[in-house]
């Protein structure tokens, strides 16, 4: 059993980061109830604002000498609950360690801690003419830290990869206190099992990165973004699969069901173009040569008027791009706008069986008598499926929910997918992970867990069932 923070507890905290780190009354600890879950929620017993390695150190040896949890936090905009202390204890944040410390120009490397915004990231690297790839669509409320935790990728993952790829060095406070340097400005590193690997997607779970350094790439001159409508949604998704035959890679392809683009619509009072069609995609090229980018151009075209595309637009400006990429970015506030009570799930399958997915959903709605509406990142696969509450009463949708969701992974899983992309497991997904997994692969986790934090006072509750 866990130990409960004391007074003598709370005298050592403030004495490790100061008085005023240390929240410990009731308004001011609302915002670190939650994260964007929807329907989750528990009230940490402190929380602590940390703002260097050190301080970290002295309090993961708090916590294990007192077996007192310890739930690392960003930028709170998770959507798996891994950063909501469900059993109770500390939540430490590092939303003070939000410094960009340097812009490696020689090396094409930047090091930040794990507090900095992802799109001030972004903003601070393109001002220098480079590109950090990896972009959540919560970009301006994530932080790096919390991107780590859980391999985030985002929309232009398709031609770029997650932050998985982008990741050479770490420091990180492992939970007996413990400061551990992996890797570093480094292309190439095989020196031994890439425990820097084992960290990120590992949900802050195993321990708190501190520091980071991450790979860059000269930013691409030119972009272009197409808007494309059909009137039926299984063209659209079998559009993605035939893209991919014809051997382009586009930077993003997302989908947005009718829907959800204008649930979008009624968020933000603007009207979307072919707001009646029955799903779009919406798909970046980019690159810094005009030839290579029109010829690209034409080839996603010709798939999308193939597959039975009503329209291709075009946005070749700045402003135009960045409105159509507005509306893409709001679609979770859009739905929790439309219908607050929702339950969002992040599978992923083969591309090529995206069609089959929609398929099999639209199948598991009318089964279960609730909405499903579907969007997402359809060039990696992965379909950010949601369940709407509309107005069944509690019990009944206390009852679809846990149905819904187990049909839904049962189809994925028959489909040679899986059962979170980006979102992770964190407090919601933990029962499902043997049936995704297996027992063979859960026992490993747990050992690895163990080997890293025996007293089990990182997070726990988080991703192992
Ligand atoms: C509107 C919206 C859009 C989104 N779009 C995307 C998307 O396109 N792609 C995507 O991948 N995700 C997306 N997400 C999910 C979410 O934003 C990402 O998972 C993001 O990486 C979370 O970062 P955060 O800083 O908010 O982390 P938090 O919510 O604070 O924490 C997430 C996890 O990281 C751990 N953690 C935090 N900091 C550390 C640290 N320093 N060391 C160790 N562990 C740590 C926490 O314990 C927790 O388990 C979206 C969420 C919302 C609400």
């Amino acid at each position: 059993m866990y130990k409960k923070v004391d007074a003598k507890i709370l005298a050592q905290l403030r004495a490790i980061v100061g008085a005023q780190n240390v929240i410990v009354d009731g308004e001011a600890l609302e915002p670190y109830t939650h994260d964007e879950t929807v329907g989750l929620r528990a009230d940490p017993e402190v929380v602590v604002k940390v703002e260097n390695a050190g301080q970290v150190s002295q309090i993961m040896k708090l916590a294990s000498r007192e077996l007192i949890p310890v739930v690392p936090r960003a930028g709170g905009y998770g959507l798996s609950g891994g950063a909501v202390a469900t059993c109770g204890g500390i939540v430490l944040s590092v939303e003070k360690m939000n410094r960009i410390l340097e812009i490696d120009k020689d090396n094409l490397m930047v090091t930040v801690e794990p507090g900095v915004i992802t799109g001030d990231l972004h903003r601070a690297v393109e001002a220098e003419g480079l590109f950090y790839p990896p972009d959540p669509a919560s970009l301006d409320s994530c932080c790096i830290g919390g991107n780590i935790a859980e391999g985030a990728g985002g929309p232009r993952a398709v031609k770029y990869g997650t932050t998985k790829d982008y990741v050479c060095g770490l420091e990180a406070v492992l939970p007996n206190g413990e400061t551990i340097q992996l890797g570093g400005k480094l292309v190439k590193n095989v020196t031994g099992y890439s425990l820097l690997q084992l960290l990120i997607g590992s949900e802050g779970t195993l321990a708190v990165v501190t520091r980071v350094i991450l790979r860059l790439l000269p930013l691409p001159k030119l972009r272009v973004d197409l808007l494309v409508p059909y009137d039926d949604f299984s063209a659209a998704a079998r559009t993605v699969s035939d893209i991919i035959r014809r051997r382009v890679v586009p930077t993003a392809i997302e989908f947005m069901e009718r829907d959800i683009v204008q649930a979008c619509e009624a968020l933000t009072g603007e009207k979307a173009p072919y707001r009646q069609a029955a799903a779009q995609l919406l798909i970046t090229i980019d690159g810094n040569h005009q030839e290579q980018i029109d010829a690209d151009m034409e080839t996603v075209a010709e798939a999308c008027l193939k597959n039975g595309a009503l329209d291709v637009l075009v946005a070749r400006d700045r402003p135009t791009s960045d409105r159509l990429w507005k509306a893409r970015r709001l679609i979770i506030e859009a739905i929790n706008h439309a219908c607050p009570v929702n339950h969002m799930e992040d599978v992923v399958v083969p591309r090529s069986r995206i069609p089959a997915l929609l398929t099999g959903i639209r199948e598991i709605a009318a089964q279960h008598g609730v909405r499903i509406w579907n969007f997402g990142h359809a060039g990696d696969g992965n379909v950010h499926v949601t369940i709407l509450k509309d107005d069944l009463d509690e019990g009944t949708w206390e009852r679809v929910v846990p149905a819904a969701r187990e049909a839904i992974y049962g189809l994925v899983l028959s489909l040679g997918g899986q059962l979170t992309a980006e979102h992770g497991i964190g407090a919601t997904r933990r029962e499902y992970l043997t049936m995704a997994v297996g027992e063979a692969q859960v026992e490993m986790m747990r050992r690895i867990k163990q080997a890293f934090d025996p007293h089990n006072v990182l997070n726990p509750a988080k991703v192992l069932p």
